[in-house]
C-alpha cells in the first residue's frame, strides 16, 4: 500500500475503494498547494476532501467550523480511525486545552478543529505564526454570505486569514450556496484567488414523493408499514401540538420515537437531541425548530406531515436523509389548508409589501414543486439553476407512476364563473356544492341553486372538484382569503375566464404503499439476508450499540449499517478478513477486528 497517495489513504484509514465524484479531483488541487472552494450537496462526502489532503501533507491541519456539535462528531469518528484529531472550543476544561497544545507542539496533531472567533484572536493567530499549517478548511463556508439565514458574523474576520498566510492553502467547503452566496465566498475568503468546483444539488439516493393529505395521521402508519421496523427518520410537524400527536401514535404502533419542537424544557430536547445523534433507529418528530448540524448520515426517511414554507426550506429539510449515499425517501403530504396557513404566515410574518411579495414567490415554486406535471426532481434542480443531464430521474412518483394531465380549461372557467357569481365570499365547499347542483341549506337561503352555474359540473365528482380548486389554486388562478377562506380570483385568473391561457389538472391519486423500491440497497440487502444472516446482523447492531455506548459516540462513528450487512453476509472470523468489509480502515481492523470476528465465530451456526 502506497502511504501517501490519496486511494493508499482511502482504502487505508477510511476502508473505502474508490472516490466519490469530484472529490480526488479537488484532493490533487489542495494538495498542490492550491485555494479551493467546493459545493457540493449534503452527502457527498466533504470532509474527505480536506481529511484526506491534511494526512498527505507534513503538518497540522485548521478545520473551521460554526458548531460544536459538528466539530466533536468529525473529532471522534477521526480518532476511531486512528488520526490525530482534537477540538478546542468553549466546553473544554484548562486541562484538556493544556494537553492539546502540548500535542500541537509536539508537531503530534494533524487535525484541530475551532470556530471562527477562536481561531481569529490575535492570541491564537500568534500560536498559528509558529506552527507548520498545511490547510485551513473552512466548513460551511455559506455562514459567511450575509444573506443567508445561516449569516455568522464571525466568519467575516476569515477574510484576514489569506493574508496572513498567504503561503497556505485553504479549502472551503458548503452544501448551500447560490450564486451570490458563492462569489461573496471566493472575494472574501479568496480575494478571488481560487478554483471553485459545483457539484450540483442533484441528491440521486433520495426518492421524491408527494401525496395529497387525506387524513394525515393513517398516511404517516401507511408510510411506516412500507418501511423495515427500525430505522432512522425525521417526521416534521408545523405545530407542538401535532408534533405530540405524532410521536403519541408511532410510539402506540411499537416505532422507537422522540418529540422535539420548542415548546419541550429546553433541558428535555437536548437530551432528545442527544439521544436521536447517538443512538441507532430512532424517529425524531419535530417542528422546524430541530435542524442546524443534524449530520447523523443514516437517516433513511424524512415525513413532511405539512407544506414547508420554501423550496429551500423543503431542500434543506429532505437533505437531512441519506447522507451515507444510500437509498432514503422524502415524503410530504399536503392539501388546501396548507396552501392557505403558509400564505397567511407570510403575510402575517412580513411588514414589509417586498418581503411579502418575495415570500409568496417563493411558496408558489413549492407549489409548483407539488403540483408538478412530470419528474419532480428535474422540477427542483431547475430551481436551484441546476440543468440536470435527464428528463426523468426515475426516483420520484411522477416517474414511478406517470399522471398524465387532463384538459379541463372549462372546468376552470366553471369554477371560477361560480366564484365570480357569488360576489367572491364564499369557501371551496359551497362553490364545490353549486358546480355539482347539491341543495345545502345555504345554497337554498341565498338562491344559489338559481345560478347559471348551478349544476353545470356533475361531469366531475366533488374529490376531482376539490382537487382542481387546489390546482387551480396552486397554479394562481385563485387564491384564497386569509381569514375567511373564501375564494377569490386572480388576474390570471380572470384571464381564464375570458378564454385566454390553458388549465390542465391531474387526478390525484392515493398512494397504495410507500414507495418500497427505492429504499433498494441497503434496507433491501438487510431484509435479502438469509434469516440465519439477519440473525447476525441484529446480534452484531446490538454489539455495536454496546461499544458504542462503551465509547460514548454515536454508533454510527463505529460502523454504518451497510458495514454491519456486509460483515453479516462475508463473516469474517480472522482479523485478516476482517480488513475487507466495506468500511473498515486499518485502525478499526486493529481495534475491533478481534472483537467482531470472535463474536462472529460465537454466533455461527
Ligand atoms: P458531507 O459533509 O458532504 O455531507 P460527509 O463528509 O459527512 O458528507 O460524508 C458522508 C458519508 O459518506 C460519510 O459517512 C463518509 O464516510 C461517506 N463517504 C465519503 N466519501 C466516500 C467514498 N469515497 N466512499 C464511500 N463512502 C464515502
Ligand atoms: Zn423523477
Amino acid at each position: 500500500m502506497q502511504k501517501n497517495s490519496a486511494e493508499g489513504i482511502l482504502k487505508d484509514v477510511f476502508g473505502y475503494d474508490a472516490f466519490r465524484g469530484k472529490q480526488l479531483e479537488i484532493i490533487e488541487n489542495v494538495v498542490a498547494g492550491n485555494n479551493v472552494l467546493a459545493v457540493m450537496p449534503t452527502g457527498a462526502g466533504k470532509s474527505l476532501c480536506f481529511q484526506v489532503p491534511g494526512l498527505m501533507r507534513d503538518g497540522l491541519t485548521i478545520v473551521v467550523s460554526p458548531l460544536i456539535s459538528l466539530m466533536q462528531n468529525q473529532v471522534e469518528a477521526l480518532k476511531i480511525a486512528g488520526i490525530e484529531a482534537e477540538t478546542i472550543n468553549s466546553n473544554n476544561s484548562e486541562e484538556q486545552t493544556r494537553k492539546i497544545w502540548q500535542k500541537i507542539n509536539a508537531g503530534t496533531l494533524k487535525f484541530l478543529y475551532v470556530s471562527p472567533e477562536k481561531l481569529m484572536t490575535e492570541r491564537m493567530l500568534d500560536h498559528v505564526d509558529e506552527l507548520n499549517i498545511n490547510l485551513f478548511a473552512i466548513d460551511e463556508a455559506h455562514c459567511i454570505s450575509q444573506w443567508g439565514a445561516a449569516f455568522r458574523p464571525e466568519y467575516e474576520d476569515l477574510a484576514f486569514l489569506h493574508n496572513r498566510y498567504p503561503k497556505t492553502p485553504i479549502i472551503a467547503l458548503t452544501a448551500t450556496a447560490d450564486s451570490g452566496t458563492r462569489n461573496q465566498i471566493c472575494d472574501k475568503i479568496f480575494s478571488g484567488n481560487v478554483t471553485s468546483y459545483l457539484a450540483g444539488f442533484d441528491r440521486p439516493n433520495i426518492a421524491l414523493n408527494v401525496e395529497i393529505k387525506a387524513g394525515w395521521k393513517q398516511q404517516l402508519l401507511k408510510f411506516m408499514k412500507g418501511r423495515p421496523q427500525s430505522e432512522n427518520g425525521i417526521v416534521y410537524c408545523l405545530s407542538r401540538k401535532k408534533t405530540e400527536e405524532a410521536t403519541a401514535i408511532l410510539i402506540e404502533s411499537g416505532y422507537n420515537a422522540l418529540p422535539y419542537h420548542a415548546g419541550m424544557a429546553g433541558e428535555a430536547r437536548e437530551r432528545n437531541l442527544n439521544r436521536f445523534m447517538t443512538e441507532p433507529d430512532l424517529i425524531m418528530v419535530a417542528t422546524i425548530a430541530f435542524g442546524m448540524g443534524i449530520d447523523k448520515p443514516d437517516i433513511r426517511f424524512v415525513f413532511h406531515t405539512d407544506l414547508p414554507g420554501s423550496p429551500e426550506a423543503y431542500y434543506q429539510e429532505i437533505g437531512r436523509a441519506g447522507r451515507d449515499g444510500e437509498p432514503a425517501v422524502a415524503h410530504m403530504i399536503y392539501g388546501l389548508d396548507d396552501i392557505r396557513m403558509r400564505r397567511m404566515f407570510i403575510d402575517n410574518e412580513n411588514s414589509e409589501p417586498d418581503l411579502k411579495r418575495r415570500g409568496h414567490q417563493r411558496l408558489n415554486l413549492l407549489l409548483s414543486y407539488a403540483e408538478a406535471p412530470e419528474c419532480r426532481r428535474v422540477t427542483l434542480l431547475k430551481y436551484f439553476g441546476d440543468d440536470p443531464e435527464y428528463e426523468k430521474c426515475g426516483n420520484c412518483d411522477l416517474c414511478q407512476t406517470p399522471r398524465a394531465t387532463i384538459e379541463a380549461k372549462e372546468a376552470g372557467q366553471k369554477f371560477i364563473s361560480a366564484i365570480f357569481r357569488t360576489g367572491q365570499s364564499f369557501g371551496v365547499a359551497h362553490i364545490v356544492n353549486i358546480v355539482l347542483g347539491k341543495m345545502s341549506d345555504k345554497i337554498s337561503q341565498l338562491n344559489h341553486d338559481m345560478l347559471p352555474t348551478y349544476g353545470v359540473g356533475k361531469g366531475y365528482s366533488a374529490s376531482d372538484w376539490k382537487t382542481i380548486a387546489r390546482q387551480l389554486m396552486a397554479r394562481g388562478f385563485i387564491v384564497s382569503d386569509m381569514e375567511f377562506g373564501s375564494l377569490k380570483i386572480t388576474e390570471k385568473g380572470f384571464e381564464l375566464l375570458r378564454g385566454n391561457g390553458d388549465f390542465r389538472y391531474r387526478p390525484d391519486v392515493t398512494f397504495k404503499k410507500s414507495a418500497k423500491s427505492s429504499n433498494k440497497k441497503t434496507a433491501a440487502a438487510i431484509r435479502d439476508l438469509a434469516d440465519a444472516d439477519q440473525d447476525l446482523y441484529l446480534k452484531l447492531k446490538n454489539l455495536r450499540k454496546e461499544i458504542a455506548a462503551e465509547r460514548s459516540v454515536p454508533a454510527y462513528i463505529i460502523f454504518s449499517d451497510k458495514s454491519l450487512v456486509d460483515m453479516a453476509v462475508q463473516k469474517p472470523t480472522s482479523v485478516d478478513e476482517f480488513g475487507d468489509v466495506y468500511g473498515v480502515g486499518a485502525e478499526k481492523q486493529k481495534k475491533f477486528g478481534k472483537k467482531f470476528t470472535d463474536f462472529i465465530a460465537e454466533n455461527l451456526v
